[in-house]
Parts: C-alpha cells; sequence; structure tokens
C-alpha cells in the first residue's frame, strides 16, 4: 500500500517521483532520464565491455530490461572514449537506445588495474590490458563519462577493503568527498545526470558522515559504495539502516552498487534502496548456474542430460519457452557459445521478474510473503528433490 503526497526531485537531466511505503523504508518510483523512464527498485544489467556478454539488446529488451549499466574503465581502455564519441556516443555504438547508466571506474581502478598509486588529485595505474601507464583524476573521469554519453555519470571515489586498518578507510572516505566536489566542479553536460557515491566502510560513524557530506551536494542522485565486497550479510544490512537513517526522507534516487543476489534486494529494499547492478546473474549463468522458481540448478550437472523438462517451468523466457534442460545440459558440456546467450538470457528474465514481483508486493503490501518465497526458492539446491520448493 502507497501513501499519497509523492516526492519529486527533478535535478538537470533526470526526474524522480516516488512515494513512501508500508514496508519500511521502501519507496516505490519512477525515474524519468533523456532515454526513457525506469520503474524502481529496478536491476540494472551490466554491459561492461558495451555488451552484456552474450545478449543483443533486442534480448535485453525482451527480458525486461530497462536500464543498463556501462563501465568507464573498460571503454576508456578499449575501444576508448574518444572513439565512442566518434561514433556517435555510447547508446548508438552499442545500438542500445534505452538508459545508461556509467560507472566512474573507481572500482575497477582498485580492483583490476596494477601498480596504482593514490595521491589526492587522483590515481596512476598500469592497464590490465597492457600494462600502458594511466591517469584518472576526478576530472578526467568525468571527461569520459562527457564523450561516452550516459544518461547517468558517477562521481569518481576511492574504494578500499572496509576490513582494513579504519585510518585507511576514513582517509579514502575524506578524498570521496573531495573528488565528489571536483566532479560536481567539472560537469560539462546538461543532459547527464551525476550521482554521489557514500563511502566509509562498514563504519557507523563513517557513513553516517559520508551520508552527510555527500547528500550535502548538489547530485541528482546518492550512490552508496564499498558494500558487496566480501562483508558479512549483516555489516551490509547495517551499514544500508545506518545511511537510510542519515537519508532519513531525502527525495533523490538511492543506489546500491555491485549488489545483484535476489536476497540482497529484499534487504536493500526495505532500507530504502531503488536501483541496484551487479555481474552476478549473468557471471554465474555462464558457469552453467540458472536461478528458478526449483531452486538454483546447475546445467552441468550429468542429472540434467535427460531431463526434458523446461529450465523454469514458470518462466516464459524464450529458453523456457523453447529449450529442454537436457538441451542446455548437452550445450554446456559441448562448450557451445548458445549455452552462454539462453543460460543469460533465462537469469536476467528472473532477476528482472524478481524487481517486477517486489514492485507488486509494496503495491500490495505482501513484500515480506514475497522475501519468503524467495528465500526458499534462492536458497535450495534444485533437482536433489528437497521437500518445500515447488511452485512460485
Ligand atoms: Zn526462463
Amino acid at each position: 500500500m502507497t501513501e499519497a503526497n509523492p516526492s519529486v526531485h527533478a535535478g538537470g537531466a533526470v526526474r524522480f517521483t516516488c512515494t513512501t511505503t508500508s514496508t519500511g523504508r521502501a519507496r516505490l518510483g519512477r525515474l524519468e532520464t533523456p532515454h526513457g523512464v525506469i520503474d524502481t527498485p529496478q536491476f540494472m544489467p551490466v554491459g561492461t565491455q558495451a555488451t552484456v556478454k552474450s545478449l543483443s539488446p533486442g534480448d535485453l529488451r525482451v527480458a525486461g530490461t530497462q536500464i543498463i549499466l556501462g563501465n568507464t574503465y573498460h571503454l576508456a581502455l578499449r575501444p576508448g572514449h574518444e572513439r565512442i564519441a566518434r561514433l556517435g556516443g555510447l547508446h548508438r555504438f552499442m545500438g542500445w537506445d534505452g538508459p545508461i547508466l556509467t560507472d566512474s571506474g573507481g572500482f575497477q581502478v582498485f580492483s583490476l588495474a596494477h601498480l596504482r598509486t593514490v595521491d589526492d588529485d587522483g590515481v596512476t595505474f598500469a592497464s590490465h590490458l597492457d600494462g600502458s601507464p594511466l591517469r584518472f583524476t576526478p576530472e578526467r573521469v568525468m571527461e569520459i563519462q562527457a564523450a561516452l554519453g550516459s544518461d547517468i555519470a558517477m562521481a569518481f571515489d576511492q574504494l578500499v577493503d572496509p576490513a582494513g586498518p579504519s585510518a585507511a578507510v576514513e582517509a579514502a572516505m575524506e578524498r570521496t568527498h573531495a573528488w565528489a566536489e571536483r566532479c560536481l566542479a567539472s560537469r560539462t553536460r546538461s543532459d547527464q545526470a551525476l550521482f554521489g557515491i557514500v563511502q566509509g566502510g562498514t563504519d557507523d560513524k563513517l557513513r553516517r558522515r559520508s551520508t552527510a557530506a555527500i547528500a550535502a551536494l548538489p547530485f541528482d542522485g546518492i550512490a552508496i559504495g564499498g558494500l558487496s565486497v566480501g562483508e558479512p550479510k549483516a555489516d551490509m544490512a547495517r551499514t544500508l539502516e545506518v545511511v537510510g537513517d542519515a537519508l532519513a526522507d531525502d527525495p533523490r534516487v538511492r543506489y546500491l552498487m555491485g549488489v545483484g543476489s535476489p536476497l540482497d534486494f529484499f534487504t536493500a529494499v526495505e532500507r530504502g534502496v531503488d536501483l541496484f547492478d551487479c555481474v552476478l546473474p549473468t557471471r554465474v549463468a555462464r558457469n552453467g548456474q540458472v536461478w528458478t522458481s526449483r531452486g538454483r540448478l546447475n546445467l552441468r550437472n550429468a542429472r540434467f542430460l535427460d531431463d526434458a523438462g523446461p529450465v523454469d517451468p514458470a518462466c516464459s523466457c524464450e529458453t523456457c519457452s523453447t529449450h529442454s534442460r537436457a538441451y542446455l545440459a548437452h550445450l554446456f558440456r559441448a562448450d557451445e557459445l548458445l549455452a552462454y546467450r539462453l543460460a543469460s538470457l533465462h537469469n536476467v528474465t528472473y532477476t528482472l521478474d524478481v524487481m517486477r514481483r517486489i514492485r507488486q508486493a509494496l503495491r500490495d503490501g505482501t513484500f515480506a510473503s514475497l522475501r519468503d518465497v524467495v528465500a526458499r526458492q534462492y536458497e535450495a539446491v534444485g533437482g536433489t528433490d528437497k521437500p518445500g520448493v515447488t511452485g512460485r
């Protein structure tokens, strides 16, 4: 059940309208961007190298995708943002005319690049492709995202291990705040929104400080970074609670970076999160793991070689309406390329469908019972005849 009086936040490039619900801090919203409207809560499939691996833009549309994410770090290194700009921008380059969010490269610089040196001005690092020396500063990252032409750009942030020394977590947070202001100062496009990123590890005091600092700046949306990097689930839930309380009724859209597990969606949505992204659904699909209403199945398992049933009888995607588990089990064993597409198409469809059902449950006031249903499905290892894992 939703309450009246939607809150509205209109920035230069996006407009976010949301209503509170009877479920904790959960909101139901609508984010209008230059390339289309996004219903929230929403999940963004990740198109790292200007492609969601193995899926065409047509596949993504049919799966129900409303917005995708592109990786600034990867695209700047290859094929190069200037080249993409010459070719008409990222939307035209990849043939996706819907909304695109680009990350700032912060996560990749700190997880992929070699030989990094961080100073207050930026980061010097060696490309993971060929070792060539590169430098990212807040201004440079804004220039790259402007060239890509995404609907939503992200501020450049510094990530550190939340389990590391608290002085290091605090220093990275302070640097992230200073870089946030420089990103805002170097905006050049009025048709591109800019989101700030809250850091501070899993330290409640630092998270409160970071939320206050980022929320005080004129960003179009607020992202929560530095989570889903291996910390205990309870730490993530508590940190989201702290950030949600600190943001209170801030009307801007909230985005939890790097989370794509269905159970984590519930934890975050009831703490006020509106947007998610993650490579998880497509990465596990390429390894043969599909998420279904009958549990998680590993299609590489020999038990599926004679299974004539669909991957998920409750799913209407092309994979489930056309092919058998036996066929996919064969494709994976034969290392056939179609296996990646069919499994990815199903997992993206499943993930976006969980989001659609979350939105419906928020409208109906049935969020808690939906969480129980999805938890039973997701936690079950399918194909082991576990009782109580049928239907949806
Ligand atoms: Zn399916």
